[in-house]
């Protein structure tokens, strides 16, 4: 068994569309950044390549190339998800929490849990996402970003 730990955090900003766990949220604001932002994608896929030591995906999906600029992170997940099958490991089991004061994602999560377990080919009992606020403390509590924890366990 191997275990991997991701974080990612992106800052929210107008004029950018919300996308968590490969779902639009309707928000007035949206994550700022190179690919589609979804920093709960991204924090899943770092855990993934980490359980095997394969690097992160800023190394594979470099944000200064022009080429993946507004990259759907679910194509991001399933690299990341290959990667790691094809260097011998099967994933067992992953678990995912978004952090953020604002919007209430609980009406989205099981379409985001099935999202991913398409993207990483196991069964929707294999993926937990959770979401939770940090009591209007600090930068996700102001709203001025969101952030996510991951960790996924290869065999
Ligand atoms: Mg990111």
């Amino acid at each position: 068994m191997r275990i991997g730990h991701g974080y990612d955090a992106h800052r929210l900003l107008e004029g950018r569309k919300l996308i968590l766990g490969g779902v639009e949220i309707p928000f007035e604001k949206g994550l700022l950044g190179h690919s589609d932002a979804d920093v709960l994608l991204h924090a899943l896929a770092d855990a993934i390549l980490g359980a095997a030591a394969l690097g992160d995906i800023g190394h594979m999906f470099p944000d200064n190339d022009p080429d993946t600029e507004g990259i759907d992170s679910r194509v991001i997940l399933g690299a990341a998800v290959r990667a790691v099958r094809e260097a011998g490991f099967d994933l067992e089991n992953c678990d995912v929490t978004v952090i953020a004061q604002r919007p209430k994602l609980a009406p989205y999560i099981e379409k985001m849990r099935e999202n991913i377990a398409s993207d990483l080919g196991v069964d929707v009992s294999a993926v937990s996402v959770k979401a939770t606020t940090e009591e209007h403390m600090g930068f996700t509590g102001s709203g001025e970003g969101i952030s996510a924890h991951a960790v996924a366990l290869l065999s």
